[in-house]
C-alpha cells in the first residue's frame, strides 16, 4: 500500500505469526504451520479455509452487500469447530456441504479493533461451510459514493479496502494474513454498472448485472477486492491495461503508459510476473490511500493522474508489491516492514531502471526526509520505530508508519551498500524464488539472510540492531541526490536575500525537485515573501495533487492565508479522501492554532472518506 502517514504518530498496524510456506519441488509437502495471530479469531491449526466461493449481491440503494460465503475447509478429524473472524455484519444462517443443512453457529462478542468471532460446530464429515450474511451501515471495508464524488457524476460507485483487517467487515472470512485461499466469485450489481475483482476480469460490461471470477493463486484475505461503477477498459499492452470512468480513462492510459516497461525491468531485477494479468483501476477521489495492490488489479487514487506521469512512482511500487506483498506475504501484521520496505526498495530499483539513477536518488532523498518527520512524531512512542513491532491489542493500522516503508528501504539500501549490487540481487531473486506464494516472519526472513548472503560471503552486519532496536544505526548509508542539492543551495540564496523570486519559478525543476524546494522552506521566510513567491509561481492553483498538499502545508505553517488560498484548502480537503495528503493539511492546522477550522471543514468534508481516512482524522482531531 502507498502510502500512509508521514509526519504522525497516531497510527499502527498488525500482528500474528509465522508460517504457510510453499515447500521446494524436492522435499515432500510438509503440514503448515499457522502461527498464533492475536488479530485473527481464527484457529488454522484446528481448521482452516483453503478456498472461498462468494456469491454476492451489491444493493446501492440499501447500501450493503449480501448473500453467502462459502468455504472449502481441512480440519483435523477430532475438531468440532470452526472460527471466523466477523465485524459488523449480520448473519442469518451456516450450512455445512450443501446449502441445506443448516448447522449451530454462535458470535462470540470481541472487541471495536478486531470485532467477533464466528463459531460455527462442525459434523465429523464437514468439509465445507455456507456463511448466509449481509454487511451494514457500519462495515468499514466498503464505501458507496453517490454519483456526484465520481468523475462522470452520473452513477454511483463502490471499492473495498481490505488492509489490514477490514476484509472481515464485508465478508465472513479467517482474516489472518498467513490463510491465503483461493477463491470465486458471482457478483450481482445494477445491469449500468462494471464490477472488477482482484482476480481475473472481464474487459466489458455484461449485459444482465451478473459477473464472474476467479483467482486461482492462493492470496491472503486483505487482498481480496471490489470495485462496482460506470467502468470502462483500455489495454496498454498484451497483459496489461487500465479500467476507469469514461471520463478518466484516455489521461489515466497516457499517465500509466510506461507500466509494460516497468513489468520488464522488474522482471529482469527478480524474476517473473506471476499474476498473469496487471491493470490499474483509477477510483473516485476518495480512496483512502495512494493505491493498494490487490493482485492483478491495482487500485489506484486519481490524484496520480498529474498530465505528466510525474507520480507514477506509485504504480511502481504498487507493481513491485506482485512480488514483496503478494508473492511472498508478511505473516503477521508485525511484519508489515517485510511487505513495505521491500517494496520500496523495489519500487526505486524499477525507477532507476526505467528513468535513471537521477531519479531514484531524488525519490531516496525525499523518503529520507519522509522518515525524519516519521521518527519525530513517533519520539515519545520509540518501540514504534522498530522494524519488527509489536501491535498486539492494537489496531494494526498503527504500523503503517515511515518505518516500515523508508526505514526498511534504508536498511536494504545500506545492506546493498555493504554486500555489493550483484550479491543482493541475487539474493532477493532466490528469496522472491524460495517463498513464492507463502507468508513469511521477520524471524524465518533473519534466518533465510544469514544462511543465503551474510554466511556465505563472510559478512558481518548489524541485522539485529536494525531490526529490533528503535530509531536508526550509525551505520545508514547517506542518501543524496545532486539534483536536490541545488535546490537546497536556492533556497540558501533566497533565505540571504541574493535571489528574486522570479528566478526560483524559473528554474527548469522537475516535480520531485518542486516538492522538495517547497517541503524545504525555512520557518525564517515570512507570509509576505511565500505570496511573493506564489504571485510568481502560482502554487496554490498548481493542478498536481502532491505539490498541492505541500504547499498547503507550508501555506498553513507560515500562516500566510487569504479567501483564494483558503477556498483551494477547502475545496481539496472536501474533495480528496487520500489519508497521506489531508491527514498532512489537519495536522498543520492543528499544530498552527487552528484547530476549530480545522474541525469546522473537517465537518463538511468528513461523509466524502473512507473509514480509514476517518479513523485517522476523529483521532487527530480529538473527535
Ligand atoms: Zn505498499
Amino acid at each position: 500500500m502507498k502510502k500512509t502517514l508521514t509526519i504522525l504518530s497516531l497510527m499502527v498496524l498488525f500482528g500474528c505469526s509465522d508460517i504457510n510456506k510453499k515447500q521446494s519441488k524436492k522435499t515432500t509437502a510438509k503440514k503448515t504451520i499457522y502461527a498464533v495471530d492475536n488479530h485473527s479469531f481464527a484457529k488454522p491449526n484446528e481448521a482452516v479455509a483453503k478456498h472461498l466461493n462468494l456469491n454476492i449481491k451489491v444493493d446501492f440503494n440499501k447500501k450493503i452487500i449480501s448473500g453467502k460465503a462459502t468455504y472449502k475447509i481441512e480440519k483435523k478429524a477430532t475438531v468440532t469447530k470452526i472460527h471466523f473472524d466477523i465485524k459488523a455484519l449480520v448473519i442469518h444462517k451456516v450450512t455445512i456441504n450443501n446449502y441445506k443443512d443448516e448447522t449451530d453457529f454462535n458470535i462470540v462478542e470481541g472487541d471495536e479493533i478486531h470485532g467477533d468471532d464466528l463459531t460455527i460446530t462442525l459434523p465429523k464429515n464437514a468439509s465445507a461451510v455456507t456463511i448466509f450474511y449481509e454487511t451494514t451501515s457500519k462495515t468499514e471495508a466498503l464505501q458507496f459514493l453517490k454519483p456526484e464524488q465520481t468523475a462522470g457524476k452520473e452513477d454511483p460507485f463502490l471499492f473495498t479496502q481490505g488492509q489490514a483487517i477490514l476484509t472481515r467487515t464485508w465478508i465472513p472470512i479467517q482474516d489472518s494474513p498467513q490463510i491465503r485461499l483461493t477463491y470465486d466469485a458471482t457478483v450481482e450489481v445494477p445491469y449500468n454498472l462494471m464490477a472488477i475483482m482482484s482476480a481475473k476480469n472481464g474487459k466489458q460490461k455484461s449485459q444482465n448485472g451478473m459477473y464472474y471470477f476467479t483467482m486461482k493463486q492462493a492470496i491472503s484475505p486483505y487482498l481480496i477486492a471490489l470495485a462496482v461503477g460506470d467502468l470502462e477498459y483500455k489495454p496498454l499492452s498484451s497483459r496489461t491495461g487500465v479500467y476507469a470512468e469514461k471520463v478518466t480513462i484516455d489521461a489515466a492510459a497516457f499517465e500509466f503508459e510506461d507500466v509494460e516497461k516497468m513489468i520488464v525491468r522488474a522482471e529482469m531485477l527478480y524474476g517473473k510476473y506471476h499474476w498473469e494479468q496487471y491493470d490499474i483501476v483509477v477510483l473516485p477521489p476518495s480512496f483512502p490511500f495512494g493505491g493498494m495492490e490487490n493482485p492483478r488489479l491495482t487500485f489506484a487514487t486519481p490524484t496520480i493522474i498529474a498530465g505528466d506521469k510525474s507520480l507514477t512512482t506509485l504504480v511502481a511500487h504498487e507493481l513491485a508489491h506482485s512480488w514483496s506483498g503478494n508473492l511472498v506475504t508478511n505473516a503477521t501484521w508485525n511484519d508489515f516492514w517485510l511487505n513495505e520496505g521491500f517494496t520500496v526498495y523495489f519500487e526505486r530499483r524499477i525507477m532507476e531502471a526505467v528513468y535513471g539513477k537521477e531519479y531514484a536518488d531524488m525519490l531516496a532523498v525525499i523518503g529520507r526526509q519522509d522518515l525524519d518527520e516519521g521518527l519525530e512524531g513517533l519520539k515519545h512512542t520509540p518501540n514504534d520505530t522498530k522494524l519488527k513491532l509489536n501491535l498486539d491489542g492494537r489496531n494494526p493500522d498503527d504500523g503503517m508508519t515511515d518505518i516500515a516503508y523508508e526505514k526498511g528501504f534504508l536498511f536494504l539500501k545500506t545492506l546493498e551498500e555493504k554486500v555489493g549490487r550483484p550479491n543482493m540481487d541475487l539474493f532477493l531473486k532466490a528469496y522472491f524464488k524460495e517463498f513464492a506464494f507463502s507468508t513469511i516472519t521477520t524471524e524465518k526472513f533473519l534466518n533465510y539472510l544469514n544462511a543465503n548472503l551474510l554466511t556465505p560471503n563472510k559478512i558481518t552486519f548489524n541485522v539485529e540492531e536494525w531490526v529490533y532496536s528503535p530509531g536508526i544505526p550509525a551505520n545508514q548509508i547517506k542518501i543524496t541526490s545532486t539534483k536536490l542539492d541545488v535546490v537546497m543551495q536556492v533556497i540558501e540564496k533566497w533565505e540571504k536575500g541574493n535571489i528574486m523570486v522570479e528566478e526560483i519559478c524559473d528554474q527548469d525543476w522537475t516535480i520531485q525537485q518542486k516538492i522538495h524546494f517547497i517541503r524545504n522552506i525555512p520557518a525564517t521566510i515570512s507570509a509576505r515573501q511565500l505570496e511573493s513567491l506564489d504571485a510568481h509561481c502560482e502554487f496554490t492553483n498548481t493542478t498536481n495533487s502532491y505539490i498541492a498538499m505541500v504547499w498547503f502545508e507550508q501555506v498553513i505553517k507560515h500562516n500566510y492565508h487569504n479567501k483564494h488560498i483558503d477556498k483551494k484548502i477547502e475545496d481539496f480537503l472536501t474533495t480528496v479522501g487520500r489519508r497521506w495528503y489531508v491527514s498532512t493539511i489537519y495536522n498543520a492546522l492543528k499544530n498552527n492554532g487552528k484547530l476549530n477550522y480545522a474541525r469546522r471543514i473537517y465537518k463538511k468534508a468528513r461523509k466524502n472518506y473512507h473509514s480509514v481516512t476517518t479513523n485517522t482524522i476523529d483521532n487527530m482531531l480529538g473527535l
